[in-house]
């Protein structure tokens, strides 16, 4: 029986996002918004982060320009990106995998805090407006696989992209790609391995596959899924890809 007792599992996953949407926004409403952190006044509109702790967030700078891991020098890319050529074309990802957003990104993922997932959206659709007008015309999540998604009720990839695209007013495009399987880790893998592993876990549905995509993730730990996703948006005919996350590893 304990298996089955479970919120996630037995609510369906839309219905779920709807109800607690709603609940969301209906508190938002009645009571200011709070900062999840410190619990000083948050920020409008609806925003449950203050000032003070946005600001004090790990800043991922100075950042390779392609897949955003630490660098010396502004502008510089890594060794990594220099000796090979990635599947994307650049990644933006505001800040470090360091205290309080491995705190924040546990909580939403093993608990089903939707409302962090409000916070980390908005602040990287607030980043990535900073840089000026994003060139791209779609947003899309790292999807999940079906079973995964069914399991934790949500996909938090895609809560992440929706909250930043409407910071962007972007349209997101979450029914383009499908995973079809989990990537492994890239590390121990032969090079032949590697490559087998990063070609087939996502397929891109048929049909009309907007020029330029950003690919949204929570964190980017090793570039693997990113690749993978970037890889099959590349074979459908994408010309630029970039990939957004909210924190670097
Ligand atoms: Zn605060
Ligand atoms: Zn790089």
């Amino acid at each position: 029986m304990g298996k089955y007792w479970n919120g996630a599992a037995v609510c369906q996953p839309g219905l779920y996002r709807q109800v607690y949407g709603r609940a969301v926004g209906l508190a938002h409403s009645l009571f200011p918004a709070t900062c999840y952190l410190c619990l000083d006044p948050g920020q409008k509109p609806a925003l449950d982060l203050c000032t003070g702790c946005e600001a004090d967030l790990p800043r991922n700078e100075p950042a390779c320009p392609i897949c955003a891991t630490k660098v010396s020098a502004a502008g510089e890319s890594c060794h990594r990106c220099l000796r090979r050529r990635r599947a994307f074309d650049a990644a933006f990802v505001p800040y470090r995998y360091e205290f309080p957003l491995p705190e924040l990104v546990q909580r939403m993922k093993y608990r089903g805090v939707l409302p962090i997932t409000r916070i980390l959206g908005s602040l990287l659709g607030r980043r990535v407006a900073e840089r000026g007008v994003p060139q791209v015309d779609a947003i899309v999540p790292v999807p999940l696989s079906a079973k995964r998604e069914h399991r934790r009720g949500y996909n938090q990839a895609r809560e992440i992209a929706n909250f930043a695209a409407r910071e962007l007013g972007l349209p997101v495009e979450d029914r383009l790609a499908r995973r079809i399987r989990e990537t492994a880790e890239q590390t121990g893998l032969s090079a032949g391995a590697r490559r087998r592993n990063l070609r087939s876990a996502f397929m891109i549905e048929a049909g009309a596959v907007p020029s330029r995509v950003a690919i949204v993730d929570d964190v980017m730990t090793t570039s693997a899924t990113a690749e993978s996703l970037a890889l099959a948006f590349r074979r459908a005919g994408c010309r630029r890809i970039e990939v957004w996350a909210i924190a670097r590893a």
